[in-house]
């Protein structure tokens, strides 16, 4: 891959942790933290790692990637996948707004989400996207009518909750268990289908589902298929005959402690078993697995502090910069990057008026002290996307490295950003 025998990310390079050519120590300096940096070489290694193996499983068998842009919307990595061959898989008008800026088209997108408003159905019709994934008989009956309205015939797929129990790290990252929010119930489906077949102004091509998120094993998907299977035969039997596409969602897994990464050979060779025969075309929707070793939160350490016999770790970056410690209790690995001597048990805590503001409890790490650089490791995914301005703090810059260069792909906030929106003076109406 153009590095030797290590796959390209993160890396000591004379003791000084590097993404790929450029110490990070040098890029802290030049930009600022709290900084995200991203390896584009990393991205790309890993499309083409799923990519292979899914080639390689089912020569015979058409697949697309469509990259779940809630994991990391940011243009530089949107182009970066559109020039490796991805579509987009969205879930708001926002995002399919960021895919065509990125120079995705109409047919590049499908648009998933368990809340779409008429606008949002619309904006979809005009791309217009490859399919919708519709997750309930009233967003169906809706989009009937958005589509009569423009004089248009929607391609639907439709969202089935295959209500197989998912293994994976947090109870919010489960997504395809019985009395879920997403998806159509599976004793609904096939009535929820018919109804699809019959809609005048929708057109069922396909069937979606998406069971959860740094799903570990092939068991869970195994199940799902083989819920999902005997459905589209069953619809296929009933003389429905427009279905050719597949949507298997995402939730391929990662390592961000010791966790065994998704066996991507094993689930390639699981889809090809589980579909052989089926004469369907494959989406696939992965997020997190595409991006999320690509990325680092860069901090610095601002304070050490003592209290109630534990050491406390205070950094420039908090919950608001990086949510998925405290949301979902995630574990991400932290190093410095340089390295000091010794050892501690610290918290690692942000500047968020927050008990719940940490990074990581109770964690063994290298002994740092104030103005020392910390990589919090596996933050490309889920990481600048849902952070906030809480406290007011201006979100941060986002960095893309490509070999021994990098960009500024997102401007660091400025305090003047915070209040853009909001009014000096009022203007009152009457109501
Ligand atoms: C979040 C999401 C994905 C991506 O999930 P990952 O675990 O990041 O791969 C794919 N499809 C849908 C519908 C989603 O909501």
């Amino acid at each position: 891959m153009g590095q030797g025998v290590l796959s390209p990310g993160f890396s000591r390079v004379g003791g000084v942790l590097h993404a790929d050519g450029v110490s990070l120590e040098r890029l802290a300096h030049e930009v600022g933290t709290p900084a995200y940096v991203y390896s584009l070489a990393r991205i790309r290694s890993q499309y083409r790692r799923l990519e292979t193996a899914l080639a390689d499983a089912m020569p015979d068998v058409t697949h697309r990637l469509h990259f779940s842009v809630k994991a990391n919307s940011n243009l530089a990595i949107l182009r970066t996948l559109q020039e490796c061959g991805a579509g987009v898989d969205i879930v708001s008008a926002g995002e399919l707004y960021r895919a065509r800026e990125a120079g995705f088209g109409g047919t590049d997108i499908v648009f998933s989400g368990v809340g779409k408003t008429a606008d949002e159905l619309r904006l979809a019709l005009e791309a217009p996207v490859l399919f919708v994934n519709v997750e309930s008989e009233g967003e169906l009956r809706l989009l009937d009518e958005v589509a009569r309205a423009m004089g248009a015939v929607a391609p639907v797929a439709l969202r089935v909750n295959p209500e197989v129990t998912v293994e994976s790290p947090h109870e919010y990252i489960r997504t395809g268990e019985k009395g879920h929010k997403f998806g159509i119930p599976y004793d609904d489906a096939e009535a929820v289908a018919r109804l699809a077949h019959e809609l005048p102004n929708v057109a069922l091509v396909g069937l979606d589902m998406h069971i959860g998120s740094q799903i570990a094993t092939w068991e869970p998907y195994a199940s799902a298929l083989a819920r999902i299977r005997p459905l589209f035969e069953s619809l296929r039997a009933a003389g429905i005959n427009t279905l050719e596409w597949l949507d298997l969602g995402g939730g391929l897994g990662v390592t961000y402690e010791a966790e065994a990464p998704a066996d991507v050979d094993r689930f390639a060779a699981g889809v090809a078993d589980a579909v052989r025969g089926l004469g369907v075309s494959l989406v696939f929707e992965p997020g997190r697995f595409l991006v999320a070793e690509a990325g680092v939160l860069l901090a610095r350490v601002l304070y050490r502090k003592r209290s109630g016999g534990k050491e406390y770790v205070i950094t420039d970056a908090g919950m608001n910069d990086l949510v998925r410690p405290s949301h979902y209790q995630a574990y991400h690995r932290i190093e410095p990057v340089t390295t000091p001597a010794g050892h501690l048990v610290a918290d690692v805590v942000g500047p968020v008026c927050e008990s719940g503001d940490f990074l990581a409890l109770g964690r063994e790490m290298a002994d740092v002290g104030p103005g020392d650089l910390l990589a919090v490791h596996t933050a490309g995914a889920y990481g600048f996307v849902m952070a906030s301005n809480y406290n007011s703090r201006p979100r941060p810059v986002e960095v893309v490295v490509d070999g021994d260069r990098y960009a500024v792909a997102t401007e660091r906030e400025r305090l003047e950003d915070l209040v853009r929106l909001e009014r000096a003076h009022l203007q009152w109406r009457s109501a």
